[in-house]
């Protein structure tokens, strides 16, 4: 029988569990902690690499090699974020594990921290997650109380203490830089790498880890279980759990903690398959700035092997083979009902409005798509549109400070690479039958 593999969500929805800290206390909480602290910094740094962690925030760059990028030797001091920015559409796990389990976010922290002698550390959580900043201040402040967070923690001799800093709601503040930005008072334009690797040059200009929420969770349960153990969970190269958002047209959707499954065992097996007389077209596997996979198309695995849509194995790997990337993981699933070009032009009407405006091919570019697929929805589109649409998502991606170019690229051109017919049908009757949606997404 196909069954998630809890290990980050082993407690969060018990009746038994909640998230203050006797219930993390009572289940071996911050054992891994008082484990670490006996141990030399650069050991733990060694485990995590050892480990293969990889970031849960999108990229998925290795967790120990970003570590180990860090500049130790300038005399400045080291700061670490743990980014609660979750913002990229159809992506709702952080917000589980900040709600739920905020002490085994703390720890996670508190661990990075010390295996990177970091001075002072952070939570950069966005604004539309009152209650998360609530209950994560309420954690530190019993976290401190108990001498897990602060001076001498658990009498090694070693302090560090955590702020809670709550972000204005902007897209663009869950890049890293866009965030440090943000966090030293400023716009969130993000940074250009380099020179603004945050390892090297981050938040004041001092070397600074920022970690997804998810990725800190790991970390007390590498130090508990040890790297080598870890590393046998999931694929190679696909180290550990990780815990997959499923929204749309599915009976059973929610967040599940997956070690290795298919798509087929995600999908019908534990999200119950279809609704009711419809069928499964696509899904966007990432977050919605991720391209977009026809569930009728031929695939690979990563050896190369011809596979089906059923059979695509849902990590790093997998879905990068089968023609996109994991992103967030937050996965988004099409059925027959949804119109293809009002998705693509919801989507982009998101993107236009989240831009930060500072480069000109994403905050013009943006704009202009959505200006297309608004006339394709209520009208006034030309046959031309669909190649002019192509066209200029091709020059965004690449062209900008930083990857959210992409965010207009990638579903723009995969939209239109796997579902062209719709398009071209849309330009040539000059609707698709969604106007009161396209006056939305018309700037008034
Ligand atoms: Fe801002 Fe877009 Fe440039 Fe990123 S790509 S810096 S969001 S304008």
């Amino acid at each position: 029988m196909t069954a998630e593999r809890k290990i980050l969500l082993r407690h969060a929805d018990e009746p038994y569990y909640s998230p203050g800290i006797s219930s993390y206390l009572a289940y071996g909480g911050y054992e891994g902690l008082k484990k670490a602290l006996k141990r030399k910094p650069e050991d733990l740094r060694q485990e995590v690499l050892r480990s293969g962690l990889r970031g849960r925030g999108g990229a998925g760059f290795s967790c120990g090699l970003k570590w180990s990028l860090v500049e130790r030797k300038s005399g400045k001091p080291i700061y670490l974020i743990c980014n609660c920015d979750e913002s990229e559409p159809g992506t709702f796990k952080d917000r589980q594990l900040a709600h739920k389990d905020p002490h085994q976010v703390i720890e996670g922290m508190m661990i990075a921290a010390y295996a990177n002698d970091v001075v002072q550390a952070f939570i950069y959580i966005r604004e539309e997650m009152p209650l998360g900043a609530k209950i994560l201040q309420r954690a530190i402040e019993e976290a401190r109380a108990m001498g897990f967070v602060g001076g001498d923690i658990c009498h090694s001799g070693y302090s560090c203490d955590i702020v809670v800093h709550r972000g204005a709601g902007a897209y663009i503040c869950g890049e890293e830089t866009g965030l440090i930005e943000s966090m030293e008072g400023k716009r969130p334009y993000p940074r250009i790498k380099p020179p603004y690797f945050p390892a090297v040059l981050g938040l004041y200009q001092c070397p600074t880890i920022v970690n997804n929420v998810e990725t800190l969770c790991n970390i007390a349960h590498i130090v508990r279980m040890g790297g080598e153990a870890y590393a046998e969970i999931g694929r190679h190269g696909n180290t550990g759990t990780r815990i997959w958002c499923v929204s749309g047209k599915v009976r059973n959707p929610g967040y599940f903690e997956l070690e290795t499954l298919t798509m087929r065992e995600l999908l019908y097996d534990l999200c119950g398959g279809p609704l009711p007389g419809r069928k499964l077209v696509g899904i966007i596997p990432g977050g919605a700035s991720m391209k977009i996979l026809k569930v009728d198309d031929n695939f690979r695995n990563r050896d190369g092997r011809a596979i089906t849509f059923d059979d695509i194995i849902i990590d790093f790997d997998g879905i990068q083979a089968a023609g996109s990337m994991s992103g967030s993981a937050g996965m988004i699933v099409l059925d027959d009902s949804v119109n293809i070009v009002e998705a693509l032009a919801n989507i982009i009407a998101f993107f236009a409005h989240e831009t930060c405006g500072q480069c000109t091919p994403c905050r013009e570019g943006s704009y202009w798509a959505r200006k297309i697929l608004a006339r394709m929805c209520s009208g006034g589109a030309r046959e031309e549109d669909v190649a002019l649409l192509y066209d200029l998502a091709g020059n965004i991606g690449g062209r900008t400070v930083c990857p959210m170019g992409y965010s207009i690229t990638w579903p723009v051109q995969s939209y239109i690479g796997k579902f062209r017919d719709q398009f071209e049908a849309n330009a040539k009757s000059n609707t698709c039958g969604v106007e009161s949606f396209a006056e939305r997404l018309i700037e008034k």
